[in-house]
């Protein structure tokens, strides 16, 4: 594949916010993006005109779609891994399944960080009641359950306080694998979001903070205050992991520092991520025009901030306080065009951003 030219169209599994951010850079280079989701309405739907709204088993459905397009990304991680890899022996899908595979599940996902020298919580497999209690020998509490796949903001997880309330704790999270992590007694959580084109050139924002309340991403806060050489070995441990994967898109790296300043990483997310919205306004190159620009095979651009910034999600009826944002000087409003606001569901998010180091 060599570099798309301006009109050529991006096909995007997933219709929600991270897919509409996506398709307004990819507007702004030229291209046309084309959504595929099963979804009614998706917010992505309604900034281009070319949806199609099928399950993403649909072969059919994935064949016809990709014929419509000349490159295929995603904007949401769980999507049954036939229909992209499916998608692949038709049209160019980044990043690569291989990757999505990876990404998707926890139990491989640890793996591969540890087996590239990465350094995670503590954590072993469980399937059933037998390795659950080795695994609770092994880790200790306090622990948490996490099921290996489709979970996301905290969601299928159990924190176990005390070794006796092992199985409860199965029976909350459900049937299939998991894997049992040791609690990380953390300083604070950061990310790092990287992006990787296809000759191998890398390009990541600088590491940013990200406070949570009950199991969403909160606040984000860019730059992360930690000391410079543990951002050096964030960005390290980023770039590492990108190049391993051998990655063509867009990675965010969540990780936790530890009070003595280690560096663990938590989760993989191979999409733009929430905790690089800020990008939109404070850097000179997007998240997602990052995005754009990997799959497109055109170089990276640059990642610099030109402001320090703070992204605060309006999560549920927090959307309700858009006429004050828009009256805040200095405030950057961006609504998902989702018409009910659910508790916890992420309707928009304000950026405020102040100079640099201030
Ligand atoms: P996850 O779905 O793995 O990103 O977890 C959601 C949130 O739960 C994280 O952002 C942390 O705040 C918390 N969490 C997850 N795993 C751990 C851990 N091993 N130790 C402490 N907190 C954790």
């Amino acid at each position: 594949m060599t570099r798309l030219a301006p009109g050529a169209a991006i096909g995007v599994l997933g219709g929600g916010q991270l897919g509409r951010m996506t398709a307004m850079a990819a507007a702004r280079l030229g291209y046309r993006t084309h959504i595929f989701c099963p979804e009614a309405d998706p917010p992505a739907g309604q900034v281009t005109p070319l949806v199609t709204r099928a399950d993403y088993g649909d072969r059919d459905a994935l064949a016809r779609f990709a014929r419509s397009v000349d490159v295929v990304t995603f904007e949401f991680e769980n999507i049954p891994i036939d229909g992209p890899a499916h998608l692949a022996t038709l049209v160019p899908v980044l990043p690569s399944p291989d990757v999505l595979a990876i990404c998707q599940d926890r139990i491989r996902e640890k793996s591969f960080l540890n087996a590239i020298g990465v350094a995670t919580a503590p954590w072993r497999p469980v399937d059933d009641g037998a390795s659950f209690a080795s695994a609770l020998t092994a880790i200790g509490v306090p622990a948490i359950l996490k099921t290996a796949r489709l979970g996301y903001d905290g969601k299928g997880q159990v924190r176990i306080r005390d070794a006796g309330a092992g199985a409860d704790a199965l029976r909350a999270i459900g049937a299939g694998p998991a894997i049992l992590e040791g609690m990380v007694d953390f300083a604070c959580e950061i990310s790092v979001v990287i992006a990787r084109g296809r000759d191998g050139s890398e390009a990541n924002y600088v590491p940013v903070e990200n406070r949570h309340k009950d199991g969403i991403l909160d606040e984000t806060i860019a730059p992360a205050a930690v000391l410079p050489a543990v951002a050096r070995e964030a960005e390290r441990i980023a770039r590492l992991i990108a190049g391993k994967l051998g990655l063509v898109g867009v990675l965010a790296i969540e990780m936790f520092i530890t009070r003595d300043g280690s560096v663990l990483v938590n989760e993989l997310a191979p999409r733009p991520h929430n905790s690089g919205h800020w990008t939109i306004d404070a850097c000179a190159t997007s998240q997602f025009e990052q995005l754009v620009r990997a799959v497109a095979g055109l170089p990276l651009g640059d990642p610099a901030r030109v402001a320090d910034a703070t992204m605060k999600n309006l999560i549920g009826d927090d959307v309700n306080t858009w006429p004050a944002l828009l009256a805040e000087p200095g405030a950057r409003l961006h609504l998902y065009g989702k018409a009910e606001a659910r508790p916890g569901r992420k309707m928009g998010h304000v950026t405020r951003l102040r100079p640099i180091g201030t």
